[in-house]
């Protein structure tokens, strides 16, 4: 990786720091896993460091060691404040602009601290001092091996940091199967298993901890599922009704947009699902090959991330988001078929 930008670290951490670490809101495995693989870092640098998440994240992550040190800033903002006001260096993890960490934007965007980026997400804004931004990369996770690397202290990698990496790696990489996992990805993940990191207990403790009612409502997402053959897409709804029915919990839909991907033919592949309580009806995109659900987020769906997978949200109820998104497919026939 660049030179300067380790240079840059370097120069920071080479004194010591009140550092805290976000990720973005509804924090994922890699938003989770990158911000627990260098808060322990920088806790074994003997740096000040805190984890600070916009909203609470799933339960299949709150195994991760450390976890329960990550302050929520929805559950305590007055702790997330004074943190942020001391701040004197704000690494910022898996996003691309500010409006990605909901009610913490304005905190940030009035902070004085050094901020640094690392990240993947295309077209990223440049409010960091230290901007480490590659979409190229699988993940933030290796990102953040990367830097450790680069910093010459591959030695400092215990177990528990090792596995925070190797469980980011694993989920933003849909388990070693989308095409952002490169040759270099499998020899980080080798390096991290022999640092400790217990590969199969990630599997198990991530995907393998399903409760009856997550498996229900994905029977309900299945049957809700439309197929558009001739837009080569796949969509499912989930209303707040139906998540409510089957004792929805933070967390148990994640993945379902996949399923529309594993039909063949099909190359976009979305999930709606309605949040009462926000007023907003949230999307994933998911793609194979060129088509790139980025620039339809961003497009149409007040949204964005990566070619192959996205996300988005709108305004309106979830029949007339049904009803705006299939009016937008015969624009996009071609690059469908291709
Ligand atoms: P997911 O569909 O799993 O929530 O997100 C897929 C990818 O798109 C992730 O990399 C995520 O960070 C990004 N993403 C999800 N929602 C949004 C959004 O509302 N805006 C932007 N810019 N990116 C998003
Ligand atoms: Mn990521």
């Amino acid at each position: 990786m660049n030179l300067e930008i380790i240079k840059a670290i370097k120069g920071l951490l080479d004194i010591p720091q009140k550092i805290v670490i976000i990720p973005h809101k509804n924090p994922d495995g890699d938003a989770i896993g990158s911000t627990l693989g260098l808060w322990h870092f920088l806790k074994g640098k003997d740096q000040d460091a805190t984890i600070i998440v916009p909203n609470d994240f799933p339960k299949f992550l709150k195994w991760m060691p450390g976890s329960e040190e990550i302050v929520n800033f929805e559950k305590d903002p007055s702790v997330a404040k004074s943190l942020i006001n001391n701040a004197s260096v704000i690494f910022t993890l898996d996003f691309n602009h500010l409006g990605r960490i909901g009610q913490l934007q304005p905190l940030l965007e009035s902070s004085s601290a050094a901020f640094v980026m690392i990240d993947h997400h295309q077209e990223p804004d440049d409010y960091a001092k230290i901007m480490y931004s590659d979409v190229g990369m699988s993940s933030t996770c290796e990102m953040v091996f990367n830097v450790i690397e680069g910093l010459g202290e591959l030695e400092s990698i215990t177990p528990d940091l090792a596995i925070s990496l190797y469980t980011g790696i694993m989920t933003d990489t849909g388990s070693f199967k989308y095409s952002s996992t490169t040759s270099r990805t499998h020899l980080v993940v080798a390096k991290l298993i022999e640092k400790g990191a217990k590969n199969t207990e990630a599997h198990n403790k991530v995907y393998d901890t399903n409760t009856p009612s997550r498996l229900h409502l994905l029977g309900c997402a299945l049957k809700n599922m439309v197929i558009l053959e001739e837009y080569h897409t796949a969509f499912i709804t989930l209303s707040q009704d139906e998540l409510d029915t089957y004792n929805y919990k933070k967390g148990d839909t994640e993945g379902f947009v996949n399923y529309g991907l594993t039909l063949e033919g099909i190359v976009f592949a979305v999930i709606f699902i309605e949040n009462r309580e926000e007023g907003i009806i949230k999307i994933s995109f998911r793609s194979e090959g060129d088509f790139s659900v980025n620039e339809f987020a961003r497009a149409h769906f007040n949204g964005g991330g990566h070619t192959n997978a996205a996300g988005g949200r709108s305004d309106v109820s979830i029949e007339e988001t049904i009803s705006l998104f299939k009016s937008l497919l015969p624009q996009y026939k071609d690059d469908l078929n291709a």
